[in-house]
């Protein structure tokens, strides 16, 4: 078992708002939200970052992305959403176990800074 922070979020070991679970991939609210929907779509299997990502892991990827996007819908912020993951730590990437941010429900701005 190993000690990564999301890792242990999937497995029930730290507690987390969860929000929808299949049997990859598993979505929960933000602890420090940035906007009305701030919800965190990951992989269980651990995967630290996009960097580290391979071709195998790209339905993963996908299926993370389109979890998001069924989120999204169900909350009824399609009018205007962003999915984000950040790469390594000039990027803000603080936990090394790939996240797709879901943030939605209030006005982006473009570029993020
Ligand atoms: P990042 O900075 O892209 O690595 O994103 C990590 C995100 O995880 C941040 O938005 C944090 O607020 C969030 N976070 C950290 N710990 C927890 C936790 N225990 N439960 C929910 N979200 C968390
Ligand atoms: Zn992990």
């Amino acid at each position: 078992m190993n000690n990564c922070l999301f890792c242990r979020i999937t497995r029930g070991e730290i507690p987390s708002k969860k929000i929808y679970e299949d049997e990859q991939t598993y979505a929960f609210e933000d602890i420090n939200p940035q906007g009305p929907t701030h919800v965190l779509v990951i992989p269980k299997k651990h995967i630290a970052g996009l960097k580290e990502a391979g071709a195998q892991d790209a339905e993963l990827i996908g299926q993370c992305h389109l979890t998001a996007a069924r989120i999204a819908r169900e909350r009824g912020i399609e009018d205007g959403y962003r999915t984000v993951l950040n790469v390594g730590p000039r990027a803000g990437q603080s936990v090394f176990h790939l996240h797709v941010h879901l943030i939605g429900g209030r006005p982006l701005r473009w570029p993020p800074g």
